[in-house]
């Protein structure tokens, strides 16, 4: 198949787009402010997608997943990010689409069999646990650490912005298992193990932020959590490796949930410019108005095709590196500007939570800051695809 095929909408994509914009036109804009004042996990709007099998998406079909690709998935998260729910609902989902990856390329049988089929189902829930405070994008400089200890591991150590780990069973965790000095390059000697997030040795502070607050994000922190061997995917030492594998795909679903934002904001004000009346016409038959609008439609509908590129070419095994992070760069971007567009379409009610756009903008805020920075982003391009010398 070309390229211009795959990206034609064909019965399958369509049916899955219609079927998830059902199941999200229950949770309407009132269910998801809700959530955000209170910062409340939408339980409801989770059991929902795992009622109706969607979680397993992209998980193979002996584990009870629909084994369709990270382009069916894209299609899905989009549809998600379109709809009320925006980023939260996309954040609510996205570990159960996205995270169990490493375990299904790497994962033994038994793993897989003894890990998969509840994610699946949605009756576990996990969280991921890479980032901490002092090494940020410098996944090399970690310092939380397992040791060997009998027939397993002991871990000590902390992370941040660990999402969902107030209601999560379930941890990824990166560790070192070989001090940093030992190691060849400052990414080897990191380990990676899905294990019981046991309460009586990790404590979980949340994070008062900015946006997406009904999915909570927060400091971990770990005092001799016991993860047995039989915990770990694959060989020890190469977790970041694992962790590698899974990069491209939730580049390209988080582009394809930001330019779902984006359409749901640029959606929202282009129904406010036809109705609000000053100096006697509608606002949008301004050019000053239309024209942001306009140029925000083309520029999302650019960041999904090369969201969709890029989940094709991922889909074939092909390469992808430079389509995958293009896509989350030009998404975010795409979606950022939407997003203010339409808090400023709407004047001062854009400021007012009752419209809602100013709570996709908050959370369009994200899409340019993970799962890695923009600046980043231009820095794998400038270096794999231009040939630039490395600058970080
Ligand atoms: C709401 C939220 C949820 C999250 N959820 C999770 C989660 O579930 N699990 C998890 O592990 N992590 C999570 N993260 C963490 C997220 O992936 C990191 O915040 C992100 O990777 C950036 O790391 P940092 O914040 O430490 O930034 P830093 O590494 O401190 O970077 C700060 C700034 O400096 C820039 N910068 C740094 N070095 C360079 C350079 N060499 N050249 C140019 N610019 C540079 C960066 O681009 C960035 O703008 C979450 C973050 C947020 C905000």
């Amino acid at each position: 198949m070309d390229t211009i095929l795959a990206l034609a909408d064909t019965e399958e994509r369509a049916a899955i787009r219609d079927a998830v914009q059902a199941l999200c036109d229950r949770f309407d804009d009132t269910y998801w402010s809700e959530r955000d004042r209170s910062g409340t996990f939408p339980f409801e709007f989770h059991q929902a997608f795992a009622q109706a099998g969607w979680l397993g998406i992209a998980m193979p079909p002996d584990y009870g997943g629909a084994g369709l690709g990270i382009t069916e998935a894209a299609i899905m998260m989009q549809t998600v990010a379109n709809s009320a729910g925006a980023f939260a609902a996309c954040s609510t989902l996205h570990i159960n689409i996205f995270g169990p990856h490493p375990i299904v390329v790497h994962g033994t049988p038994e793993q897989k069999a003894r890990w998969l089929p509840s994610l699946v189902k949605g009756e576990v829930r996990a969280c991921f646990a890479v980032t901490e405070p002092d090494a940020g994008l410098d996944t090399g400089r970690i310092t939380t650490r397992a040791d060997r200890d009998g027939n397993g591991y002991v871990v000590h150590g902390r992370k941040v912005w660990t999402s969902t780990a107030q209601e999560a069973d379930k941890i990824m965790l990166l560790a070192r298992t070989t001090p940093r000095e030992q190691c060849a390059r400052p990414t080897d000697g990191l380990s990676l193990f899905y294990t019981d997030l046991d309460r009586r040795h990790v404590q979980v502070h949340e994070i008062h932020k900015m946006g997406r607050a009904a999915v909570d994000s927060n400091s971990t922190f770990f005092d001799g959590l016991k993860v047995p061997l039989e915990d770990r995917i694959g060989e020890e030492g190469k977790g970041f490796r694992y962790l590698l594998d899974g990069i491209n795909p939730e580049r390209i679903l988080i582009a394809a949930e930001a330019v779902g934002i984006g359409r749901r904001a640029l959606a929202k004000a282009a129904q406010y410019a036809k109705e609000r009346v000053v100096f006697g016409r509608p606002i949008g038959q301004n050019q000053a108005i239309q024209h942001p609008l306009a140029e925000s439609w083309a520029e999302l509908a650019a960041a999904e095709l090369m969201a969709l590129r890029a989940a094709h070419l991922y889909d074939r095994g092909e390469p992808c590196g430079a389509e995958a992070n293009a896509a989350k760069y030009l998404a975010g971007e795409a979606c950022f500007r939407a997003a203010d567009r339409a808090v400023r379409t709407h004047g001062g009610f854009g400021y007012a939570a009752e419209y809602h756009v100013e709570r996709y903008f908050r959370e369009a805020v994200l899409t340019r800051l993970v799962p890695v920075s923009r600046e980043l982003i231009l820095c794998y391009l400038a270096e794999r695809v231009l040939g630039l010398p490395k600058s970080y």
